[in-house]
């Protein structure tokens, strides 16, 4: 058989029987020779997606507003530690310290820390921001023992999730298998009962239709819990943004998109953008064990709209041309309507605890 990552997963069920959607996950978007984040760029209109940094530099320049403004509430001695996870093409860290260095006279303070697995995007970061001193990181365990000024669009949505599917009055977990005759992997599920069950409420459970279905991404909890520890014990601020949602609706929101198109994640793994949506409720449920202020979720729509996007856009619109101003007013839409990317998307932000509410969440 030749190597390809399809051949590579078929020979592990061959061996040990169907495998987890966090392992197929993990595999089609990390596998270190064929996963879709170690190979390519995937943004822009020539790659799979497009994200709210690369519609409109509107959206950094407010975020690096929003962290200019929680670093002005903090006495922090030594550097401005700013850190973004899952940077893409460094759009939004190149619009967010245009702001910073624009209104605060902080350049020999600032530290840009990347944590970034994909060797292309890190080229293309080190070209966009290369001036600077800026380090990269695998994962979140060498990041500075400092307070992090950390933001995370689009990034929580990448890591893998469990699945389990409510069968009569048992929960077992889905998972994947693969069928030679027809050539294609199948959805299937664990004879057993999951010991995961034990983590689902009697109240969520006696609610659940038959075939209910519930997502857990243990992944996205511990990096959660790693940044409110960094806030509670040390201050600094953290913006994530993502899809999600606020409530499980027992249906799976796995998705793949390839060529701005939705496929079926299961098909040609290694060549789509798999996601899953980033459920808010389990973070806020986490929250409340640190000692931080907690902010959000809001629809993104809201947050940007109370941080002045359409004042920024007007002042962008002087002296633009009018194919320009129609650019504009395009990607504010794009960013706030309700239909768009407005509601759908949300935001959350950890200050410490007794710090005033930031922008962007004063209702
Ligand atoms: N934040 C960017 C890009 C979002 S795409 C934007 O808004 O445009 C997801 C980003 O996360 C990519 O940079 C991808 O390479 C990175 N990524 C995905 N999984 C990761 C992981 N486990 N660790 C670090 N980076 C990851």
């Amino acid at each position: 058989m030749t190597e390809t990552l399809q051949n590579l997963l078929i020979s592990r069920i061959q061996k040990t029987g169907p495998i987890s959607l966090t392992e197929f996950m993990a595999e089609a978007l990390h596998n270190k020779n064929f996963g879709y984040y170690t190979t390519r760029d995937p943004l822009g209109s020539l790659g799979d997606f497009t994200t709210a940094p690369e519609i409109s530099q509107i959206f950094g320049e407010l975020i690096g507003l929003w962290i200019l403004n929680a670093h002005q509430q903090q006495e922090i001695d030594g550097p401005l530690c700013l850190v973004e996870l899952g940077p893409g093409r460094g759009t939004l860290m190149s619009d967010i310290l245009r702001v910073l260095l624009k209104f605060a006279n902080i350049e020999g303070l600032l530290e840009v820390h990347l944590v970034e697995t994909n060797p292309i995007l890190r080229q293309m970061q080190q070209k966009l921001l290369g001036n600077l001193k800026v380090l990269w990181h695998d994962d979140l365990s060498t990041l500075p023992d400092q307070p992090w000024f950390l933001v995370a669009n689009e990034f929580l949505d990448t890591l893998p999730v469990i699945q389990l599917i409510k069968n009569g009055d048992r929960w077992t977990e889905r998972l994947i298998d693969y069928d030679p005759a027809r050539g294609h992997f199948f959805w299937t599920s664990s004879g057993s009962t999951s010991r995961l069950s034990l983590l689902i409420s009697d109240h969520v459970s006696s609610k659940a239709p038959t075939n209910a279905l519930l997502e857990f991404s243990p992944a996205t909890l511990g990096i959660f819990k790693t940044i409110a520890d960094n806030t509670s014990k040390k201050g600094g601020a953290a913006l994530l943004i993502d899809y999600g949602y606020l409530k499980p609706n027992f249906k799976s929101s796995i998705q793949a998109v390839h060529d701005h198109k939705m496929v079926d994640p299961l098909s040609n793994p290694g060549t789509n953008d798999i996601s899953c949506h980033v459920d808010f409720q389990s973070i806020l449920y986490e929250s409340q064990f640190f000692e931080l202020n907690f902010h959000g979720p809001i629809p993104q729509g809201e947050f940007l709209i109370s941080m002045g996007i359409n004042e920024r856009a007007e002042r962008l619109k002087h002296g633009s041309s009018i194919q320009q101003i129609n650019d504009i007013n395009i990607a504010v839409k794009r960013l706030t309507a309700t239909g768009e990317m407005g509601k759908l998307f949300k935001v959350i932000g950890l200050t410490p605890k007794d710090s005033p509410t930031p922008p962007g969440f004063m209702t």
